[in-house]
């Protein structure tokens, strides 16, 4: 027997598996799966539920971020990632740590043969990575755009700023300083488009009452609503 199975008061199943090449015990989280802890082969089963008893806090606390991780595409070498500007490729090769390394236009993050895509340690180094590449791109694109859109429509705003959220692709305040997540540059152009003319909309009516709307669906030749179904399909996560 290799493996055995507890119960964890408020977690649920816990697997504990000897492991003849584990020195010491470790706790794995994998979405879709029970916490599992990984012991040395002399060492009792017992004990290993036991060090996952003290790690109660722990598990529970991390369990609602693999959670999330279930609803989201594990990128790998099969699955590159895209932004409207640049595409990443996942690749592991003969290297000791991770590189991210411009290639093809995009980008390439290397990772040390044995790298194992599965795990939530290399998906959240990703999800850092493409993080950071968004923001990068937000910074350089949305800027003009916004001054571009505000021209040619005779708006004016405040400030900008570039912010990475997960409830919101925009928002202006009553002061007309303008917040754009990054997660824009997922979208296609005319999407991101729709949704600066939406705030820069709010510029001029602070609530989204009929005059809002009428002046946004004039903007878009007619389609908000067609846009906003649209822009509804995508989630602000990577
Ligand atoms: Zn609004």
């Amino acid at each position: 027997m290799n493996s055995k199975s507890y119960t964890l008061d408020g977690i649920g199943e816990v697997v504990v598996r000897k492991h003849h090449q584990a020195r010491r015990i470790t706790i794995k989280l994998r979405p879709g799966q029970p916490p599992r802890v990984v012991i040395p082969q002399l060492m009792a089963f017992d004990r290993g539920f036991q060090f996952a008893v003290e790690k109660r806090d722990w598990i529970a606390e991390h369990l609602p971020i693999i959670d999330n991780f279930t609803n989201r595409l594990f990128y790998n070498e099969e699955r590159p990632f895209s932004s409207r500007l640049h595409t990443v490729r996942f690749v592991r090769c003969n290297i000791r740590c991770v590189q991210a390394v411009k290639a093809d236009g995009g980008y390439e993050m290397r990772f040390p043969a044995d790298t194992d895509f599965g795990s939530i340690r290399v998906q959240r180094q990703i999800e850092m990575f493409l993080t950071e590449m968004l923001r990068h791109e937000a910074k350089h694109y949305l800027p003009d755009r916004v001054a571009k859109l505000a021209a040619a429509h005779g708006f004016s705003y405040n400030r900008l700023t570039v912010k990475n959220v997960h409830t919101r692709w925009g928002s202006c305040s009553a002061q007309n300083n303008i917040n754009l997540n990054i997660h824009l540059m997922r979208l296609p152009e005319y999407l991101s488009d729709f949704v600066i003319l939406h705030e820069l909309c709010h510029t001029v009516h602070k609530n989204h009452g009929p005059k809002f709307h009428q002046l946004l669906d004039t903007l878009v030749g007619g389609h908000e609503k067609q846009l906003d179904k649209e822009l509804n399909k995508y989630k602000i996560q990577i």
